[in-house]
């Protein structure tokens, strides 16, 4: 999971008054107006390079939805409201069994709050609400995830009392960050990204050694690695972890500092 940032995403034109108009038809009539969300899409999968906002994996099999963080179901007065949007694949935004563990996961019409938390009645409630699941367009919420090498999200805090590593552990689970397609993707990542350092390293040293033939094939190694930190790849979140493990190797601390 990566933050979003909302500022930066651009609503239709026409969107400001299609969704007035809607959310004035009623609560029961929500459903019918699925256009006006629907119409986002585009502009919503832009601000992430048409990544999901939750696992950060592009679904090139599914066109992916455009999610109510809120649910509408329980938060009608952000049914419309684009800054409730956020684009996500058909697995982390539904309920669906992962067939080789048997595991439950998805978002569905879920959205527990922390305990003893009010429901948010209104927008202007919504500093007084304490969700349980991280959301990507909140600046601090993605640093409340830490991967493991062999794919695996855990929670960042250890901390029992800590609020985050509730939310983690929630979010894990709601939005099936540990779904066993997913745990594979970042493990093989990982083993490229590993593969990728042992190459890199050895090519700079014949390089700083005298050997100027070493240049280019080094300074494409380094290229592909900062290509994994890019907001634009896949489980770019995930890769940074992984070559932070690395970090006293100089040429590997340098790529991580690099914006
Ligand atoms: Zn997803």
């Amino acid at each position: 999971m990566r933050f979003i940032d909302i500022a930066f995403i651009t609503p239709p034109d026409d969107f400001e008054e299609r969704a007035a108009a809607a959310q004035a038809d009623g609560v029961e009539n929500i459903g019918k107006h699925s256009d006006v969300w629907r119409d986002c899409k585009p502009n919503l999968k832009q601000a992430s390079f048409d990544k999901c906002y939750y696992c950060e994996m592009k679904d090139i099999r599914s066109d992916g939805t455009v999610d109510h963080y809120r649910p509408k179901s329980k938060y009608s007065w952000a049914a419309f409201r684009i800054d409730n949007f956020r684009f996500a694949c058909t697995f982390c935004n539904s309920r669906r069994t992962d067939q080789k563990t048997g595991e439950i996961g998805g978002k569905g019409a879920g959205f527990p709050l922390y305990e003893g938390c009010e429901r948010a009645t209104c927008n202007e409630e919504i500093g007084n609400e304490t969700p349980l699941l991280l959301d990507p367009c909140n600046a601090a919420d993605p640093d409340a995830l830490d991967y493991r090498a062999d794919g695996v999200v855990v929670p960042a805090s250890q901390e029992d009392a800590n609020p985050q590593k509730i939310q983690a552990l929630t979010s894990i689970e709601a939005y099936h960050l540990n779904h066993s397609d997913l745990q594979e993707a970042r493990r093989r990542a990982a083993i490229e990204i590993q593969e990728k350092i042992i190459e890199a390293e050895s090519f700079m040293k014949r390089f700083t050694g005298g050997d100027l033939t070493a240049k280019q094939p080094y300074t494409s190694a380094v290229r592909d690695l900062k290509r994994r930190l890019d907001q634009r790849t896949e489980l770019s979140a995930f890769s940074k972890r992984v070559l932070q493990a690395y970090k006293n190797k100089p040429f590997v601390d340098q790529i991580l500092a690099t914006p």
